[in-house]
């Protein structure tokens, strides 16, 4: 079973609207500055994702590698390279830098974030959605795959979900609590 989170209860991090963005990138960094005491709980958890994403990227990545360059559909839209808030809390749990996001562009083009082998930002520090999507020709291979190297990307994902989780149900009632001041 996928044990997740609904992220729709923060607030939304609205990329056309860069003042609003921005801001609340910043009110979310001081926020973790001030209260770096309480959050220990949410950096643990941070960093057993961060083991489910070390162990799960390779595997992924395997596919990726052999179909992506392939592809006449490219996934990879600027909508989806911004990160929604959930986002910006897993990386700043995890001490990461936030992307130095272009949000001039158009949401429709090829995502800012494309380099000649695919996505230059590293799994961790992609909006999660990236990550959670995968298209029908990259679970065609992975379902004609052996068996095993199936179950383990059941797992995998899974695990992923799980602790991602695990990180925003710490977060949430720490935000709600002393946070939360952005409509
Ligand atoms: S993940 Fe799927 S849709 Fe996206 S570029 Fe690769 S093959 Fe294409
Ligand atoms: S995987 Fe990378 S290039 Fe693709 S949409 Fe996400 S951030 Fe952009």
């Amino acid at each position: 079973m996928i044990v997740g989170f609904d992220t729709t209860v923060f607030p939304r991090l609205d990329y056309k609207d860069p003042e609003k963005f921005w801001g609340t990138i910043s009110y979310l960094q001081d926020f973790f500055s001030v209260h770096r005491d309480r959050l220990h709980t949410v950096f643990e958890k941070a960093q057993e994702m961060k083991r489910c994403f070390d162990h799960f990227d390779p595997f992924i990545q395997s596919y990726t590698a052999k179909i992506c360059p392939y592809c006449g559909t490219v996934c990879c839209a600027n909508k989806f390279g911004f990160p929604e808030f959930a986002d910006i809390v897993s990386f700043l749990s995890l001490g990461l830098s936030i992307p130095d996001y272009d949000l001039d562009v158009d949401e429709e083009a090829i995502c800012q974030f494309i380099g000649k082998k695919g996505c230059i930002l590293p799994r961790i520090q992609r909006p999660y959605r990236c990550t959670w999507y995968f298209c029908d020709p990259l679970m065609v291979q992975i379902d004609i795959g052996p068996a095993k190297q199936y179950r383990k990307f059941i797992q995998d994902v899974q695990d992923l979900s799980r602790t991602r989780g695990d990180l925003m149900r710490e977060f949430f009632p720490i935000w709600e609590e002393h946070g939360n001041l952005i409509e």
